[in-house]
Formats: C-alpha cells, sequence, structure tokens
C-alpha cells in the first residue's frame, strides 16, 4: 500500500504497529515555566504582553500565545513605552538587554530557564578568576548569544566541533575553564570535552557539563527505544536545538532514520510504509497535545499499540518570579 493509499483513507487493512512512546519526552520545568509566566501575565496584566524572542521554540506555542495576546518581539526597540509587561524568553539574554530595558524603566518579567541563568553566572565566576572561558555551543543560538553577552566582548570564546577543539591557542593554558549550552547531545559534548581537557591538563572543567537534566533524560530515552525503531518521530520544531540533537541521537542510537515533525497534518506517509515498530518522542518544547494528535493519525491508518518506555521520572518545578507568585497555578 502506497502512502497515498493510506492520505486517502483507501486501506482496508490497518498493518499492526508498535508504538514505542519515550519517557520523559515533551516540556521542561523551564518551558513549562516560561509559558505560564507569559499566560500568567496576560491574565493579571491583560494583553498586550510583549515577548523578546519566542518564549519557547515552538511554533504552536507561540502561536497560541499570539492569540491570547502575547506580541513576539526581537529586540526592545520594537516595544512602545506603554508600561506592558516584556517578558524575556526562556534561553536568555545578554547583559546589555536588561539594562537597556532598566535605561528605559521597561516592566520585565525574566522567564530566563534557572538553569540557563546558572551558567550565566558561572561564567562571571570564571571570569573573575581571571580565567578565559570556552564555551561548547551553536553559533547564532539565542542561548550562545545570552551566555557569550554575560561578558565582555572576547572573554568567551566558542567551541562547536572537535575541529575547534584542536585547532583553538589559548591566551594561558593555566588559565581556561570550560561552560556549555544546556541543550547539547550529551555524547558530542564529551568528545569535545575529552579531547579540551587532553590538550589543556590543568584547565577548570566542572564536575559535570551544564547540559541540563531535560536534555540527558530525553536522549537517555530515545537511546533506549532507538534499536527496535524502524522509524522514530521528534515532535518539535526545527528552530529547537534539543529536538535537532534527539534526531542525532535516535540515528546514531539505531533507528534507520529518525526525523522532525512538527504537526500531525506534516507528516508526509510515504515514509512510515511497510514499517512495523515507530518510536515517538518529543523536544522539551513540544505540547504534549502535539504528540496526542501524532498518534491518534497513526492509529487511523494502522492497528497501533502503544508502549510507553520509561528511563526516568521527573518531579524539578521551578518557582516563578515574584511578580506572579500570588497567581493560582495554570
Ligand atoms: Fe531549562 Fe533544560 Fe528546559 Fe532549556 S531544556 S529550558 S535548560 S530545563
Amino acid at each position: 500500500m502506497t502512502g497515498m493509499d493510506y492520505a486517502q483513507g483507501r486501506h482496508r487493512h490497518r498493518p499492526p504497529l508498535t508504538i514505542y512512546l519515550a519517557s520523559p519526552r515533551g516540556f521542561c520545568a523551564g518551558v513549562d515555566r516560561a509559558i505560564q509566566i507569559v499566560e500568567l501575565a496576560l491574565e493579571k496584566y491583560g494583553a498586550p504582553v510583549y515577548v523578546r524572542h519566542a518564549i519557547v521554540h515552538n511554533r504552536y506555542v507561540v502561536e497560541t500565545l499570539k492569540a491570547k495576546g502575547a506580541i513576539f518581539v526581537e529586540k526592545l526597540d520594537e516595544i512602545p513605552d506603554t508600561g506592558a509587561p516584556i517578558v524575556f524568553s526562556a534561553h536568555g539574554v545578554p547583559k546589555a538587554v536588561p539594562q537597556a530595558a532598566r535605561h528605559r524603566r521597561l516592566f520585565v518579567l525574566d522567564a530566563t530557564c534557572p538553569l540557563v541563568s546558572k551558567v550565566h553566572i558561572e561564567a562571571e565566576r570564571l571570569h573573575g578568576e581571571g580565567r578565559e572561558i570556552l564555551l561548547i555551543g551553536h553559533a547564532g543560538h539565542p542561548e550562545v548569544i545570552g551566555t557569550m553577552g554575560q561578558l565582555p566582548a572576547g572573554a568567551v570564546r566558542l567551541i562547536e566541533t572537535i575541529g575547534d577543539a584542536l585547532a583553538f591557542t589559548p591566551k594561558n593554558p593555566d588559565k581556561l575553564a570550560i561552560i556549555t549550552q544546556t541543550t547539547l547531545s550529551v555524547d558530542d559534548t564529551r568528545e569535545i570535552l575529552d579531547v579540551l581537557r587532553a590538550r589543556f591538563p590543568r584547565m577548570a572543567v566542572p564536575r559535570k557539563d551544564d547540559i541540563c537534566y531535560a536534555t540527558t533524560n530525553r536522549q537517555d530515552a530515545v537511546k533506549r527505544i532507538a534499536p527496535k525503531c524502524d522509524r522514530m518521530i521528534v515532535v518539535g520544531s526545527p528552530n529547537s536545538s534539543n529536538s535537532l540533537r534527539l534526531v542525532e541521537v535516535a540515528e546514531r542510537a539505531g533507528c534507520p532514520y529518525a526525523l522532525l515533525v512538527e504537526r500531525a497534518g506534516e507528516i508526509d506517509w510515504a515514509q512510515f510504509d511497510g514499517i512495523s515498530r515507530l518510536g515517538i518522542t518529543a523536544g522539551a518544547s513540544a505540547p504534549e497535545v502535539l504528540v496526542d494528535d501524532i498518534i491518534d493519525a497513526f492509529k487511523a491508518r494502522f492497528d497501533a499499540h502503544v508502549e510507553t518506555v520509561t528511563t526516568a521520572e521527573e518531579s524539578i518545578a521551578f518557582k516563578l518570579p515574584r511578580e506572579l507568585r500570588d497567581m493560582p497555578a495554570l
């Protein structure tokens, strides 16, 4: 049966399919908090609430908040002086941004994930010790821009690949320190760290990298199910770093083909012809409703049986900003 037959509902027989559903998947505590901040601000102060950058990297989340009265901007200059709240996204911002906001007396609600803020504080501490800082991360990602922007220009060197780690020349090899983006591939980062450790044995290396619990847990769950899957769907948006890493992790762990899907409606059914075992996970910014829609779409075309594979339990929750703590939880 071809993909077109499925799409047009011409099938009589639904082939059997086991869906391995990774757990944990989807929203992490930082994303959950960031979305709550926008929603509670809309409730408490009314629309509009300005949000600097996509609050989290998911199109569905952004469109849903827009419909409720959030206005997304990339720069503070786009915001008029109205007294409306402005929320900084979960990825964090360079220091110059809150400084400019204070200068204009804007009402800021900071949705930077506390685990990203922790890296910012660490970067400042290490810089204060007179160290040159290496940041393992991806150029252009807002978290990387925000972390580099905690310190003066030139204080942080970005290392993206093993090649960068091999080519890097320090100002002083005895005064080096490492920090990382929170949403990297655990395995790639370990390899880069190994190269740097071997080259600069006296470098200050944290006991653990800064990859967050949510990124680590989602990658571990994918590694468990990937070897038994013909295909893996990662629910997420193309600008979501942790979702893209899950696609890579799935293929490296033995799934022949993993793909990022934003919504059930965009599934290319031809890619699922003849499969009997499908893995599904979701990046930390992807809401569960999108996962449910995708499972329903498969159930309409396959005789699907869902098996949840749990590799960790998560119970982390972060406090809301003081201004919103009087609001009933959503
Ligand atoms: Fe925070 Fe990790 Fe979630 Fe990013 S992925 S918002 S660092 S918990």
